[in-house]
């Protein structure tokens, strides 16, 4: 990791060139008063190192596990007096926050950029979903939570529905890579349901959550509803999970085995959002000039460090070559570089540990004979950690990137020969996260893509597609995970159902008198009566 928790940090004039100037001491305070550290009081520190120019940016109280404990239990305790509020109540605060954070957008892209060093255009990606997410929930989550009546026992006699209660304090754990999108917009369901929250800064990203902590303190949430806790992964992610209702994991497949251990463990509730190798199919029949443009946008998105994003391009033998003389023009105009505006497509990687990964994987798969397209080294010139929009070809199963994620802005081109010999390598490994086909003929692209191990399947369109129709859950099978965010699920799974059900000729059972005989028989005849009104 490129954050250190480490000793109050010295001043020095070693910081990020990049600081943004409107990002002035006196702001930097008012959002580090967010992280909750009421027992160690931050007296330790950790700072992350800005990707574009790898010097320091601003260190933020780092909390310690006892911190966490105390975060949970003030959530805890501000929990009943704002799920007592109701829904069109807590709705008002997510509006106000919805309507600042899309006037005060530059700022949170300066910050994204800063601490991530994506492009521009991606993080402004970030602040479309959780604006939208942000009204969706807000205008469509009362409905999603509503009492649910069904039919009760004795039809007429009895009744009973379903009732969704919030589950307390939920705890979000999110990676660096989208720290507005994944830091918040987890989160806003969860408040909306009634719940508290604690959440933890991923160490590369938390000045962007504390920013947008800052501006729901603004925007009217209560003090102590949502509590921030900074730190290393391990200590202060376990310590999350120990301490809370529910728990919200986005990152790693690796970490997320940790997470379902620890919360079964403690029989909580998990939902796990995780890695992904997601491929890409173009048909035989495919517009080329559309799935080149598709496969660009989806492939290099984020710099490639998009869960979501293509990393796997299989494509019919009939059109292979003419696809790849596309597919390398497109790449060809993508524009790598890092500035604080819309200039470029592909920003820089987070940090060096993922450089070191990203060559590592391109570097094993060229010793073992894949031939480079395009791309396919660091471009330092550039930026201390951009790497060049990277097409493979030849890769084979003993190369690490064939089925392990490499999370940068690298695909491998494949050649089937049929629809059957695209889904066979489409459905390899053990990953099941996103997936995408290309074709002119939208009910052979809809059958082909059930047959496709993966939570979203996108029709002629990369990633983005599924991901913005928030209407609809978006999550993993297999190995990337499992529990969805958007849609109805993403707000239920932070709540209980409880059923409640009345009689209104009190206990259900023989009556006074009435032999169990007799009883028995007025079940089997209530059997029958049903079966033939086909009531049940
Ligand atoms: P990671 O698993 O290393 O870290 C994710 C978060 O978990 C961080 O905040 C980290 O501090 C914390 N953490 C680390 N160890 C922990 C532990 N033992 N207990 C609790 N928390 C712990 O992931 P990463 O490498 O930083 O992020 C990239 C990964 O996330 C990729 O695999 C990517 O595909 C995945 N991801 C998935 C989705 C999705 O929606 N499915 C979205 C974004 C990223």
């Amino acid at each position: 990791m490129t954050a250190t928790a480490d000793a109050p940090t010295p001043v020095t004039t070693t910081t990020s060139s990049h600081r943004p100037a409107w990002v002035t001491d006196r702001r930097l305070a008012s959002w580090n008063r967010w992280v909750a550290c009421p027992v160690s009081g931050g007296a330790k520190t950790l700072t992350a190192i800005a990707p574009y120019d790898e010097m320091p940016t601003a260190p933020v109280p780092a909390c310690t596990p006892d911190d966490v404990v105390a975060a949970a239990e003030a959530a805890r305790r501000a929990q009943a007096d704002w799920a007592a509020l109701t829904h069109g109540a807590r709705a008002e605060v997510i509006l106000r926050f919805h309507d600042l954070l899309v006037e005060r957008q530059d700022e949170i892209m300066d910050l994204i950029q800063w601490e991530m060093g994506k492009a521009r255009f991606h993080a402004w990606q970030e602040v479309l979903q959780v604006a939208n997410l942000a009204r969706h929930y807000a205008v469509h989550g009362a409905k999603y939570l509503a009492d649910r009546k069904v039919r009760a026992a004795i039809p007429v006699a009895t009744k009973a529905r379903e009732v969704r209660k919030p589950k307390g304090v939920v705890g979000i754990i999110s990676p660096w890579n989208y720290p507005l999108y994944l830091g918040v917009g987890d989160a806003i369901p969860a408040l909306l349901a009634g719940n508290a929250v604690v959440g933890k800064a991923d160490p590369q990203t938390p000045l962007t959550l504390l920013w947008t902590r800052a501006l729901l303190a603004e925007a009217g949430l209560p003090e102590h509803v949502w509590q921030v806790v900074t730190g290393p992964g391990a200590a202060i992610g376990e310590a999350v999970v120990d301490n809370v209702d529910y728990i919200s994991f986005t990152g790693s497949t690796a970490t997320g085995r940790l997470v379902a251990q620890h919360a079964a463990r403690r029989l909580i509730g998990a939902s796990l959002e995780l890695g992904g190798k997601n491929p890409l199919v173009v048909r035989a029949d495919a517009d080329l000039q559309q799935a080149a443009r598709g496969t660009v946008m989806a492939a290099f998105a984020n710099t490639g460090q998009m869960c979501i994003h293509i990393e796997r391009v299989i494509v019919h033998t009939d059109v292979y070559d003419a696809f790849k003389e596309a597919l390398l023009a497109a790449t060809s105009g993508q524009k790598l570089g890092q500035a604080f505006d819309f200039s470029y497509d592909i920003g820089s990687l987070a940090s060096r540990a993922q450089l070191e990964k990203v060559s590592a994987h391109v570097d094993d798969a060229v010793a073992k004979g894949a031939t480079v397209l395009a791309g396919g080294k660091a471009r330092p010139d550039l930026g201390p950690l951009c790497y060049a929009p990277t097409v493979l070809e030849g890769v084979t199963d003993e190369m690490d990137l064939c089925l392990g994620e490499t999370f940068g802005p690298v695909i491998a081109l494949y050649r089937a020969s049929d629809d059957e010999d695209a889904l066979r390598v489409a459905n390899q490994g053990r990953a099941g996260l996103s997936a995408s086909v290309f074709s002119k003929d939208l009910d052979a692209a809809d059958a082909f893509a059930r047959r496709i191990r993966a939570g979203s399947v996108n029709i002629n369109d990369g990633a983005a597609l599924a991901a913005g129709s928030i209407e609809a859950g978006m999550g993993g099978v297999a190995e990337s995970g499992s529990g969805r965010r958007h849609g109805g699920e993403g707000i239920r799974k932070y709540t209980d159902s409880q059923t409640v059900a009345a009689s209104r000729i009190g206990p259900v059972g023989p009556l006074p008198g009435q032999t169990l005989e007799k009883f028995v028989a007025m079940g089997n005849g209530q059997l029958k009566l049903l079966r033939r009104l086909k009531v049940r």
